[in-house]
Order: structure tokens, then C-alpha cells, then sequence
């Protein structure tokens, strides 16, 4: 339950007086639906103005304060022209206030002929004239309310104006509360912090008062960090059930080729982590390619020694039919039972499979989601490994654990490099196994980048590459505002593809298609019917054909750095050299040329990463924003990567040193907890 003393701020805001409907609808489209965003909608631009007692002391384009006194109005001819109010400074010189939009009531209302007003507003010059269109403030001279001489602006949509905007966040300080300090007292000390209720003052006056920003940002990383760790504290303090294999299956494997010393070095991790009574927490990084299959295959061989189930959760239908198929292959000859479920499995064969994993005699199931639905009942399950990891978020991973009566061990892959920082904001509470070798004979991708003006050339490689019997991928932007577009832009290539190249020879793959109809394309192109694929989205290729050693990514310069890697690690499966052509756009900026160059630089996915991060100062194609778990409203990315190791040490100290959420710190930290939403690990943490 959220503390009482929070509730004031998560009022909706059409809950105040003079907030109705049609102010509403502004609102929400900046994500302003209660007082305490509004609190947290922190400035971005300040104003200055200069307050002047006669207009020709300004100049041009200055935001001044000055006294006027109106003598005519001047309407327009039509309607919709804007309306003037002329106006004359003590001295006697003119200025005209614009008024556009059939606002000529309200302009009447704030200047009543021959009455002086203290206006603000820009000065500008309409021919020989002098005009301040749309004053921002308009007071009566001797009034309290001066205008002030700096004010901060927000960011703002059509519908809302800075004025209307400062006047709800006047509200929502007004109604902040008192609050306990929960940051550490040598750590507000040593960075000058300011206090929450100040900090808030004093961001919301000014963009530029560092501290203050820095203060709020802290507060929601450290909210985070907590989280967490109490996550994680929740985690391990539940007993899970030691799984030691015997060896006898992962010695039966017959592999055409040797462990890396990689995999060997995570494999001893994960087996020692099974080992013990506290359920695995761990991830798996490694770039595409890098073998994780494998190192995923012998720990759920070691629970099947064991005499336990094993599940492999895979994030689409086609992924996982192919880590089916990969793994019946490996597992061809041994005494092991495979089995998969998905969504698209009805029927009797659904039954069984039930069936089979109710009695234990299906060893080790490959899925979607669907293999943690209610229905489905384990007799022993000790270990869940999951792949591609980032699009699953904290809350689904902690639902896989609940399956089982002890709760298994879990094991997350991921292919997304995630710089060191970035790993502690979003998976704080796993542990990290990093496969950072690749399997040998790896021919590195020849990246190179291509502006989109040369279209027909590459159409025309393509079908020279086509004509070798090679295969090859066409991806399309993917347009994040609409599906549709998305989809739009990649039936027309397909289109286009097929008009040059042949019908047969050109698939498509989206995700809108239905189930049966995706894999029967991915079929034929995994036979090499089909000669090169046109997808959409970075799922749908996500699936190993090794005679696919040519990739096109239209649009390169819209995907993050790490999706473009993970596409390209699509190709370079085969014996023969891949090549990865990145379309780009024609403008591009100083830092989107960048980013491309260093893909074509580098093959290594961390580097990418680590690069991507700085020179974008973003993490949002990084897996923070997919993982749908880490969301920052108010750190930026770069007091993200600042801020991100102090809030994780402090955290650690509350949990460790202060008693976590029963110490004395506890009750602050549970405001933060709440003010930032981040609450669902408390229940955890006490009924741990
Ligand atoms: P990831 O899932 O990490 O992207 P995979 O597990 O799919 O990579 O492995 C990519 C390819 O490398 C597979 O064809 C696999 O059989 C092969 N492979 C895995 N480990 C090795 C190794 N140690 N030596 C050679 N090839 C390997
Ligand atoms: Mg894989």
C-alpha cells in the first residue's frame, strides 16, 4: 500500500479545479496524468527578461518587461486575421500586441484603453513596426504578481501553454510533502545536494542548477537500484534445490568440434551455481554466434542427469522451433526426451505434451510463453533458461520462477552487449557470465555503408549474389510510430524485389503474419528456395541459415547500434565470406555518420555498445527501454551512466549496512520506492 502521506501527489490532475477535458488531453500526451508527474515534468529552457521603461532601450528579439498603455484596437478585415492592440510606452513610442486566433475578447479583457499593464513578451519588428505577438504575461502595474524576470520553460505540446503548465506545477509543489531523507547524509553532504522539497524548488526555477537535477535524477536511480536489490535479496534468500549432474549425458554429446575457452569458463559458473540450495540468478551475454546454444544445452543436461526438467523459453514461435530442431539434433542418440509447446499447440499433441511433463518423462521442454501458462504442471522443473532475455521484463522473469515447488534455477541469454553501466540499471539483481571468445574460423562481416541514392546498385549485387546460389536477408526500417508503415514500407520493397529478381525468389516476413504462414516462409528459405528474405523486424530474423551470407539493412541509421550488430550477426554463419550492407539516409548527422562508420570498424559487440553509449549518450536501443522493466522519466542518459554506480554502492549500503527496508532508513526509502514506483519489490523483501 502506498504510504498516505504520498497520495496528494498521485491525484489525477482532473481532479484539481480548472483542469477539465480539454486541458486533459495536452496533458496526457506528455504523459502528465497526476500531480506527481507534473512534479517530475522538470524545465528544459529558462527565459530571461529584461525589464526596460522605454521600448527603444531594447532591440530586436529581446524578451522584455515593459509598462504599455493600449489607445485603439484594430481588428482585422476578416475574422480570422489577428487582432491588434496598440500600445504606447511612457515616452510615446508604439508597439502593436498581436493577437492571432479569434483571441480578440481576451485582448480587450487584458488591456482596457487607456489603462497602463506591465507586458512581457519578445520584441519584434514587423516592417518599420514594432510588435510583440502574444504577450506572456500581462499584470496591472502596482499589482503583487510582477513579472519575474526569469522563467523556466517546459517542454510543451499544441494545447498547453508555459503559463497554464507553470501554474499546475505551482500546484504540485504546493502539495509535495514533508519527506524523511532517504539519500545517504555523507552523500548529500560531499555532492551539495540540495533536500527533495528544495531540490524540486529549485529545478523546477532553473534547467541549469545542476545540483538540484542531479538530485531528482539520483532519487529515481537509486529507487531503482533498491528495487532491485531487494529483488534480488528477495531472490536469494528462498531455498531452491542443488542440481548436480553426473556427467554421463554431457559426456555422451557428440560435437564436431571443441568447447571455447569461453564456454568452458561460463559452463563452470552455471554448474556452480546449480550446485547450490539458492536458485541461479545469472545471465548469459555473448554476441551472436558465440556458442550460447551449447553452454544453455549442457547445464539443462546436467538437471536432466539429476534427475530433473529443464525448459528453454524462446520469445517467438520461430525461435523456438529452431532451437528445437538445433537441440533434437545435438541430442540425437542420447536416452533424453525434447518436447515443444507453443501457443499454436492444440489438441491431443498438446495433451500429451502435458501430460509428459506431468509424469517426467519429457526431459526438457522448448517454448513460448505458453509453457508457463496456468495449465501446464511440472513434475520437477529445477532449471529455466531463457533467450534473448531484453524483451522480457523483471515481473515476467520473477512469474518463471513460480512453477515449480522450490523454485528452479534461471538462466538468461542475451546477445544484447550491455555496457557495464547499463548492466547494473537494468539487471542489478543477476549475476554475469560473459562468453567474450568466439567459436574459431569465424570470417568477420564486411560491413560496409551505402547511401540509399544507390538503391539499383545494390538491388543489382543482390541479384549478382542471387545468381551464385547464395541467400540473403533484406531488412526494413522499423518505423517504431506505426505497424502499418512499417509493414507498408516492407511489402512495397518486397514488391520492388520481386519485380526485378522473380516472384519465387523473394519472401516476406512480418509481424502480422500468422503463425503457420511465417514458419512456411522460413522454411523455404531455410532450403534455400527462397533466395532472399525481406522481414521486418529483428525477431523474425533471428534464426541461423548459414548459406545467408549477404544482409541489407535499409535505413540503417534508425536502429540502435546494438540491433544493427545483432542483425548482422545473422550472417557469417557459413564457411563463406558475409558481407552487411547499411543503407543510409541521405542527411545525416555528425553522429549517425559515426555510428555507422564504427559498425564498420569493429566486429565486437561490447565495443559497439560501450561506443554507441557515448556518442549517442543513450541507452535506449541498448535493451534499457525493451527490457520494459528500467524506465527513467527523469535521469537522462548521461546522469544515468554518472549517477548509476554511486546509487548502486548506496543502495547496497542500505540494504546491507542500514537493515534495508526494517532499519532505520527503511521508512524514507520506502517514499522513494513509491514516489518513483517502484514498490513491487517491497512485499517481496518482507515476506521473503
Ligand atoms: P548464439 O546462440 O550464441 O548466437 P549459437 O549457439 O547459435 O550462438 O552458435 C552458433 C554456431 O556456432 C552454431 O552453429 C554452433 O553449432 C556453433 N558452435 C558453438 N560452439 C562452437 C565451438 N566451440 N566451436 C565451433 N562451433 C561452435
Ligand atoms: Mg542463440
Amino acid at each position: 500500500m502506498r504510504p498516505e502521506i504520498l497520495n496528494p501527489l498521485f491525484a489525477a490532475l482532473t481532479d484539481l479545479k480548472g483542469v477539465g477535458p480539454q486541458l486533459a488531453k495536452p496533458l496526457a500526451r506528455l504523459g502528465l496524468e497526476r500531480v506527481v508527474d507534473v512534479l517530475f515534468h522538470l524545465p528544459t529552457g529558462l527565459v530571461q527578461r529584461y525589464p526596460i521603461d522605454r521600448l527603444d532601450q531594447a532591440q530586436v528579439g529581446q524578451q522584455i518587461i515593459v509598462t504599455l498603455t493600449a489607445q485603439e484596437y484594430r481588428s482585422g478585415r476578416s475574422p480570422r486575421a489577428p487582432f491588434g492592440v496598440e500600445a504606447f510606452d511612457t515616452a510615446g513610442d508604439h508597439v502593436r500586441l498581436v493577437y492571432f486566433g479569434r483571441t480578440a475578447g481576451l485582448a480587450k479583457k487584458l488591456f482596457p484603453l487607456g489603462e497602463a499593464r506591465q507586458v512581457s513578451g519578445r520584441l519584434d519588428a514587423y516592417g518599420e513596426m514594432r510588435q510583440i505577438v502574444h504577450p506572456d504575461h500581462v499584470a496591472e502595474p502596482d499589482s503583487a504578481e510582477a513579472i519575474a524576470t526569469s522563467e523556466a520553460v517546459y517542454p510543451l505540446t499544441e494545447g498547453l501553454t508555459n503559463a497554464r503548465l507553470s501554474q499546475l506545477v505551482e500546484i504540485a509543489l504546493e502539495r509535495r510533502p514533508e519527506l524523511a531523507e532517504w539519500i545517504d547524509g555523507s552523500l548529500l553532504t560531499t555532492r551539495s545536494w540540495p533536500a527533495w522539497r528544495e531540490a524540486l524548488t529549485r529545478a523546477h526555477a532553473s534547467p541549469h542548477d545542476a545540483a538540484a537535477h542531479d538530485r531528482l535524477a539520483y532519487d529515481e536511480i537509486f529507487a531503482s537500484q533498491v528495487a532491485l536489490m531487494l529483488i534480488r535479496e528477495g531472490l536469494r534468500k528462498r531455498k531452491g534445490r542443488p542440481v548436480v549432474g553426473d556427467g554421463r549425458l554431457i559426456d555422451a554429446l557428440r560435437l564436431p568440434f571443441g568447447l571455447t575457452g569461453a564456454q568452458e569458463r561460463v559452463g563452470r559458473e552455471i554448474a556452480a551455481d546449480m550446485g547450490r540450495e539458492t536458485p541461479m540468478l545469472r545471465m548469459l551475454q555473448g554476441d551472436v554466434g558465440s556458442g550460447k546454444t551449447l553452454v544453455a544445452l549442457r547445464a539443462m543436461l546436467a538437471a536432466v542427469e539429476a534427475g530433473t526438467q529443464a525448459a528453454l523459453l524462446a520469445p517467438t514461435e520461430i525461435l523456438a522451433r529452431q532451437h528445437f530442431a538445433t537441440l533434437q539434433a545435438m541430442l540425437a542418440g542420447l536416452p533424453v526426451n525434447i518436447a515443444i509447446l507453443t501457443g499454436r499447440d492444440k489438441g491431443r499433441v498438446r495433451e500429451s505434451t502435458l501430460m509428459g511433463l506431468a509424469d517426467g518423462s519429457i526431459d526438457i521442454l522448448v517454448g513460448t510463453h505458453a509453457i508457463f501458462q496456468d495449465a501446464v504442471a511440472y513434475r520437477d522443473l529445477t532449471l529455466v533458461v531463457v533467450d534473448e532475455q531484453h524483451r522480457f521484463g523483471v515481473a515476467q522473469r520473477l512469474m518463471l520462477t513460480q512453477k515449480a515447488a522450490r523454485p528452479p534455477h534461471l538462466l538468461v541469454m542475451t546477445a544484447t552487449p550491455i555496457p557495464r553501466t547499463l548492466q547494473l540499471a537494468n539487471h542489478g539483481e543477476m549475476d554475469v557470465s560473459r562468453i567474450d571468445e568466439m567459436p574459431p574460423g569465424r570470417t568477420p562481416v564486411d560491413t560496409r555503408v551505402v547511401s540509399v541514392d544507390r538503391l539499383d546498385e545494390v538491388i543489382g549485387g543482390l541479384e549478382r549474389h542471387l545468381a551464385t546460389g547464395a541467400q540473403a536477408y533484406w531488412v526494413c526500417p522499423l518505423v517504431a510510430e506505426s505497424e502499418m508503415s512499417e509493414l507498408a514500407a516492407a511489402e512495397d520493397r518486397a514488391a520492388l524485389l520481386r519485380e526485378r529478381l522473380g516472384a519465387d525468389r523473394v519472401g516476406l516476413v512480418h509481424g502480422r503474419m500468422k503463425g503457420p504462414d511465417k514458419d512456411d516462409v522460413m522454411a523455404r528459405f531455410q532450403a534455400g528456395q527462397i533466395g532472399v528474405l525481406v522481414a521486418t523486424t529483428v525477431i523474425e530474423v533471428g534464426v541461423d541459415v548459414p548459406a545467408a551470407s549477404l544482409m541489407i539493412v535499409e535505413h540503417a541509421d534508425r536502429f540502435g547500434l546494438a540491433q544493427l550488430h545483432q542483425l548482422r550477426g545473422r550472417v557469417g554463419r557459413g564457411a563463406a565470406k558475409s558481407v552487411c550492407l547499411l543503407l543510409r539516409s541521405q542527411n545525416l548527422s555528425e553522429t549517425a555518420r559515426e555510428r555507422l562508420a564504427l559498425m564498420r570498424e569493429t566486429n565486437d559487440g561490447f565495443v559497439i555498445a560501450e561506443k554507441d553509449l557515448e556518442l549517442r549518450g543513450g541507452g535506449e536501443l541498448l535493451g534499457l527501454k525493451q527490457s520494459g522493466d528500467a524506465d527513467y522519466g527523469l535521469a537522462s542518459p548521461e546522469q544515468l551512466v554518472r549517477l548509476l554506480p554511486v546509487a548502486h554502492d548506496d543502495a547496497q549500503l542500505f540494504v546491507e549496512r542500514d537493515g534495508g527496508m526494517d532499519g532505520a532508513r527503511g521508512e524514507a526509502v520506502r517514499h522513494c520506492l513509491y514516489l518513483f514506483e517502484r514498490d513491487a519489490a517491497v512485499p517481496l523483501l518482507r515476506s521473503g
